[in-house]
């Protein structure tokens, strides 16, 4: 008989699981809390269970987490794990620990469909979408991996973000039980507003989100017209980004903050002018979406062609914006020395859709230096 994995489930699929098991609901929460607040995977150890509850999990369930390739510890005290998810597929998750808080970033696919120019992930191709087991494992794993390792009897992990490999809204039905158990008291107990779902802008999700599980949105703009964003983040092409700030403008009803964070990578010469910025200013305040700006430099990899602007024309960008009243920040490159940052979450990726073949035969953006450049890349086949 092949058992149940119970971290595939929020608490409301753990209740009905222990109905089908002949079990009163609330039994659930005692055993939801055994496993996500005290990291237990042995169903002996639950002693506060019936002892007829505890046998019969034990042949008809387990706990199990997913298993580390390999894990890397930066000197800033980042930290990756690869995890395998089997069939030659694996993925990354990675701990950046702060002075007022831990968050951790976790990954939703096993490669990714969506294929935007500057993003490792996107270049692997996609193979398949994690199980709501999978991503749950990711938190489950590093938080009692971390209490162990740090010494901490209390909670380590107090922000998740979905920003790891993948596009979680294109895979909607395992994220929202996963979310859920983020946010569970009887589980880990975050708050709305510390676990953010990133997103390179699926229109229709974003108003599911909405409704079902509200959390932080993140979204992931990096160009101010669509014709450069068609380049970058080929999802553009089918929900264009009047589109999608009118989906934002919608999810702020129901977001637990009053704004959303739009993310823009700094591509050299590429979407990083003062007259994007321009651009950007105008595309929000004509669409009158309440937001901030999140900056990310570049982070390299050879195959995508693209470099990271300098520093002072990411200052300079961030300049024009916030003297408009928007609120900028740069981001702090983190985990540098174990590629841990931002788009180089590589893992291992059996590309079954071919992406990575069409990503190498897309037409290529044509660099100019940054003082010809035109607001938007000349683009040429290749
Ligand atoms: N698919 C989702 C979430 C994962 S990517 C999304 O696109 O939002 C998380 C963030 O990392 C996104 O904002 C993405 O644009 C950014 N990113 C991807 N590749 C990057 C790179 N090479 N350098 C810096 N940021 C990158
Ligand atoms: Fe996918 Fe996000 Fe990478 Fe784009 S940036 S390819 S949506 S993971």
């Amino acid at each position: 008989m092949t058992t149940a994995n119970l971290l595939d489930f929020d608490l409301e699929g753990l209740a009905a699981f222990c109905e089908r098991l002949g079990e009163k609901r609330f039994r659930a929460t005692q055993l939801f809390r055994w496993i996500h607040q005290r990291g237990a995977s042995d169903f002996a150890q639950m002693t506060d269970l019936a002892k007829s509850l505890r046998e019969k999990l034990a042949t008809a369930a387990r706990v199990e987490a997913l298993p580390v390739i390999t894990q890397h510890e930066s000197a800033d005290g980042t930290i990756k794990w690869l995890f395998d998810v089997g069939d030659g597929n694996a993925v990354e998750a990675v701990f950046i620990p702060e002075d007022d808080r831990g968050t951790l970033c976790v990954s939703s696919q096993a490669g990714c469909a969506v294929g935007c120019r500057f993003c490792s992930t996107g270049h692997q191709g996609f193979s398949r979408n994690l199980t709501t087991g999978e991503i749950t494992a990711q938190l489950w794993f590093a938080e009692h991996f971390l209490r162990k390792h740090l010494g901490r009897a209390e909670r380590v992990i107090s922000n998740v973000v979905m920003m790891g490999m993948g596009e979680p809204l294109q895979n909607y039905a395992a994220l929202v039980p996963a979310l859920r158990t983020m946010l569970d008291d009887n589980a880990y107990g975050l708050s709305r507003r510390r676990v953010t779902v990133s997103t390179s802008g699926v229109v229709p999700m974003i108003d599911r989100l909405g409704g079902d599980c509200p959390v932080a949105l993140a979204v992931s703009l990096h160009a101010p017209n669509d014709a450069l964003r068609d380049d970058l983040v080929p999802l553009n092409r089918k929900y264009p980004i009047v589109e999608l700030l009118e989906a934002c403008k919608r999810y702020l009803a129901h977001a637990p903050r009053d704004f959303i964070t739009f993310e823009y990578c700094m591509l050299d010469g590429v979407n990083d002018q003062p007259e994007h910025a321009r651009q950007l200013l105008d595309l929000v305040r004509s669409a009158g979406v309440s937001c901030k700006f999140n900056l990310i430099p570049f982070n390299p990899f050879p195959a995508s062609g693209l470099l990271r602007s300098p520093q002072p024309r990411v200052l300079a960008f961030a300049k024009v914006l916030s003297e408009a009243g928007i609120v900028t920040t740069v981001r702090k490159t983190r985990g540098d020395d174990i590629d841990a940052a931002c788009g180089q979450l590589a893992g291992d990726v059996k590309d079954r859709t071919h992406a990575a073949e069409r990503m190498a035969q897309r037409r290529t953006v044509i660099l100019h230096p940054a003082s010809r450049q035109a607001a938007t890349p000349t683009a040429e086949e290749q």
